[in-house]
């Protein structure tokens, strides 16, 4: 099946073409024709599967398709895209204009941590299609600079993350300002009670589609746990890299604080290192991942909500330094390797307190995975676990306090853990697996990875997708109104 026969216009297909894709992903086969109908789509579907083009391509050619504005007349925002991270608004927005680039179309980004004014000044010379994180969208809406009542058509992308991340009251919001009569579109890589909610209050008969979940760890990502104490981590991780020569190595770890210091340490030991996370400014994130992504930076040091949005991956390493709370997000951390038919490495460097975590995750991945112990790093057979910090990215930095109420100023000061990327000098040790990786769209110069199942489920499979009937009580009751993790999307 080709881009040809979804019913794309030509100038969609040539930009597509250009980029090198050639057949279309199973998520955007099924949401291609499912939008391009007007109909509301609800869609399971996780990062890399290639939700992004399966949505913009055909609102694209939707919005093109709609009365274009008279002559001199202003452009109206017509579609709306809500992303949990600023990352990842920056990026669907690269991705509408590198998709729209044969179309009269404009879009425009807008995210919290930098200035307001060259927004307004956008939304002022009008646009037709806004990315936005939920927060700064809000502020907009407070002030009164963007006009949502011409919209047609809604977006909420990586649904769950937002919610995870305590945006359900601002979506809330946001959505009793948008005229009613639209056209919705849910994506979501887990389906939660709350989002079941919130797909049954905002969706109406929704074409439902689910690609396969990467709940089941990929063949072609190598795993492999290195038993050590505690207080040695960082030694062995050092050791690890150099030893190995690992180039663009991403490295989770559970805190903000946690972030830094390694970031800070790993550059005393003459590896280039930054890290990013919520409490970074825009700016030091922005340059951190580009330094990552073009490969002068050796080592990123991110936590798992950081991490979520960026669209890095086939990268040939990632370690977990701690390993995550929740179990699924060792299925999420490490399906950044080893994608597109390249193998990669995931390595979890495991002390006595993570016994626990490690058991179930294996229980979820449903096998044991190779332990390996390195010469030098033996863990001592009787140390005593101790609690670990269960708190994973909530609590600003590990300094115990809890995220910025909304108008609350961000902590945004937060001084980068090593402004310089690192202490070996700005050497760039030689890349073991230099592979290209680009800011989204990517060029399609590998096939795309097959873990997507390409099941269209009719409403049968609908029900399977939700889990049964979905709750409709749309309360929320009990949730807070702040945000779980610092990093608002403001
Ligand atoms: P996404 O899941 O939307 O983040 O997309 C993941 C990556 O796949 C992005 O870098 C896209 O540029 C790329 N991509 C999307 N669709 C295709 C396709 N049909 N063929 C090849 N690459 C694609």
């Amino acid at each position: 099946m080709s881009f040809d026969s979804l019913g794309l216009s030509e100038p969609l297909l040539r930009a597509v073409n250009e980029l090198g894709y050639s057949t279309p992903t199973p998520i955007q086969l099924q949401a291609i024709p499912a939008v391009l109908n007007g109909g509301d789509l609800l869609a399971g579907a996780q990062t890399g599967t290639g939700k992004t083009a399966g949505f913009t391509l055909p609102i694209l050619q939707r919005l093109s398709q709609m009365a274009p504005p008279a002559a001199g007349a202003k452009r109206h925002v017509r579609a709306l895209i809500l992303t949990p991270t600023r990352e990842l608004a920056a990026q669907v927005e690269e991705s509408v204009r590198a998709y729209g680039k044969y179309m009269k179309l404009k879009s425009t980004v807008m995210f919290g941590g930098v200035g307001i004014n060259p927004q307004i000044d956008a939304l002022k010379r009008g646009v037709d299609i806004v990315v936005a994180t939920p927060g700064r969208l809000l502020d907009h809406m407070q002030q009164k600079t963007i006009d949502v009542s011409h919209l047609e058509i809604l977006v909420l992308d990586e649904a769950d993350r937002m919610l995870d991340m305590g945006f359900i009251h601002d979506i809330k919001r946001v959505l009793a300002k948008l005229p009613p009569k639209r056209q919705n579109l849910l994506f979501s890589a887990t389906f939660s009670d709350e989002i079941k909610t919130l797909a049954d209050n905002l969706l109406d008969s929704p074409a439902l589609i689910e690609v396969a979940r990467r709940n089941t760890t990929a063949e072609r990502i190598e795993q492999k746990i290195y038993p050590v104490d505690r207080d040695k981590k960082r030694e062995l991780l050092t050791h690890l890299i150099k030893q190995n020569n690992w180039f663009q190595v991403l490295v989770f770890t559970r805190t903000k604080h946690g972030a830094n210091r390694l970031a800070e340490q790993l550059g005393k030991d003459g590896i280039s290192a930054l890290a990013i996370h919520g409490n970074k400014s825009q700016s030091a994130r922005t340059r951190a991942l580009a330094e990552f992504k073009g490969e002068t930076l050796q080592v990123l040091v991110a936590t798992d909500i950081a991490a979520r949005g960026i669209d890095i991956d086939q990268l040939p390493h990632v370690v977990n330094y701690d390993l995550p709370n929740v179990p699924e997000d060792y299925v999420h951390r490490i399906g950044r390797t080893g994608r597109a038919g390249a193998t990669g490495e995931a390595v979890s460097l495991v002390c006595v307190d993570e016994h626990q975590l490690l058991k179930d995750i294996e229980r979820l991945i449903k096998r044991p995975i190779p332990q390996e112990i390195i010469a030098g790093f033996e863990p001592d057979p009787h140390a005593k676990a101790e609690p670990i910090q269960r708190r994973s990215q909530g609590g600003g930095g590990g300094g115990g306090q809890r995220a910025p109420r909304q108008g609350a100023p961000r902590r945004d000061g937060a001084k980068p853990a090593h402004a310089n990327g690192g202490g070996n000098g700005g050497k760039k040790p030689a890349p073991t697996k230099p592979n290209g990786n680009s800011s989204a769209p990517r060029k399609a110069d590998a096939p795309r990875p097959a873990h997507s199942n390409g099941q269209r489920n009719g409403p049968a499979g609908g029900a399977a997708l939700l889990g049964g009937k979905p709750r409709g009580d749309g309360t929320g009751a009990g949730r807070r109104d702040t945000p779980r993790s610092g990093q608002r999307g403001r």
